[in-house]
């Protein structure tokens, strides 16, 4: 009889980084770890926390570099269902 696994299933994409959390920009100040383009107080960003470290040290990126991250994920994951 097989065993039903335990816990969440695990992603093979993604590496130390956590789930992406969309987020509003409080202060400005703060800008884009990416392209360093810079937040406005009032709107929102993604931020993609470290898996372990604390939550301040999530990286914050605008809409655009999150879009290319997403489109990089989708590629990396046809090459795993090519495999
Ligand atoms: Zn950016």
């Amino acid at each position: 009889m097989k065993n039903k696994p335990r816990g969440p299933v695990p992603s093979l994409i993604g590496g130390t980084n956590g789930r992406p959390e969309r987020v509003p920009v409080k202060n400005n100040g703060y800008e884009c770890s990416r392209c360093h383009a810079p937040f406005v107080a009032g709107q929102t960003c993604v931020a993609i926390p470290k898996l372990g470290a604390a939550y301040s040290s999530a990286k914050r990126i605008c809409d655009d570099c999150y879009k290319h991250i997403l489109q990089k994920t989708c590629e990396d994951l046809e090459e795993l269902k090519a495999i």
